[in-house]
């Protein structure tokens, strides 16, 4: 079955789509926690950190974040988290990186 993440990459669910390349996409939040909140999620299925192959380029996503960031003029900051299984409020069984600024962050997050 595939995730929900990737019926938006193969665009069979709409989404605010902001970048694409050959290995990532990235679309707007759909209840953004902050004025900007991107989502940032590899074409590979890889379910979250904890099965995350050894190998792979997977510091690519922080590259992107750092770009988008940079195009969202987010210069005074901002915030990447990934969530991880239940405890870790995982709610999308597809690895994805949250890009969350525009406003001063609390913490510690709840
Ligand atoms: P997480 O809880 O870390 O797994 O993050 C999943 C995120 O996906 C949540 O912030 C949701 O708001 C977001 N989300 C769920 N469905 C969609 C969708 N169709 N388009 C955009 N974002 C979504």
């Amino acid at each position: 079955m595939a995730t929900l993440f990737t019926k938006i990459i193969n665009r069979e669910i709409p989404a605010d789509i902001v970048y694409e390349d050959d290995h990532v996409l990235a679309f707007r939040d759909i209840q953004p926690v902050a004025p900007v909140h991107i989502l940032i999620v590899p074409k590979t299925e890889i379910a979250g950190v904890a099965t995350l192959p050894e190998s792979g380029d997977h510091q690519y996503l922080l590259n992107v974040a750092k770009l988008l960031a940079e195009r969202e003029g987010l210069s005074n900051g901002y915030r990447l988290v990934i969530n991880q299984g239940e405890e870790g409020g995982q709610s999308v069984p597809h690895l994805h990186l949250h890009l969350i600024g525009g406003r001063k962050m609390t913490w510690p997050p709840g």
